[in-house]
């Protein structure tokens, strides 16, 4: 399944824009859902992940413009071809586990380079 294409803006919270100086306000950022299209409950993507520890990874939630940043634990299915490889998404996530969803956009930039660089994609 293709990725999920929400986007959203996460204004810089009050902490960041008190260390910020008055003229260079650090710009909002965006927010790429990491789900797979047609998934239902809020968008996610992941922000920050401290080390694998339980909770330790930050995740972005948002619905209708109300962004909440929540620490999620990780979602412990395998991937089938490859043991070693966990799910990259957090426990319960609606949708596919992360070797299900593919991002287009990626998907075409790999083509592209493939084929202006085809000794790089060698097998
Ligand atoms: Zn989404
Ligand atoms: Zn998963």
């Amino acid at each position: 399944m293709n990725q999920c294409t929400a986007v959203a803006l996460l204004p810089p919270p009050e902490h960041v824009l008190a260390l910020s100086v008055p003229d260079r306000r650090p710009e909002a950022g965006h927010l790429l859902c990491e789900l797979g299209e047609g998934h239902d409950e809020a968008h996610a993507t992941l922000l920050w992940d401290e080390g694998g520890r339980p909770g330790s990874a930050v995740w972005a939630r948002w619905r209708a413009g109300q962004v909440r940043l929540l620490p999620l634990p990780w979602c412990a299915v395998r991937d089938p071809r490859n043991a070693d490889a966990a799910c990259g998404l957090f426990a319960g996530h609606p949708s596919g586990h992360d070797w299900e969803v593919t991002d287009p956009t990626d998907e075409a930039i790999t083509r592209e380079l493939a084929r202006r660089h085809p000794h790089l994609f060698r097998r």
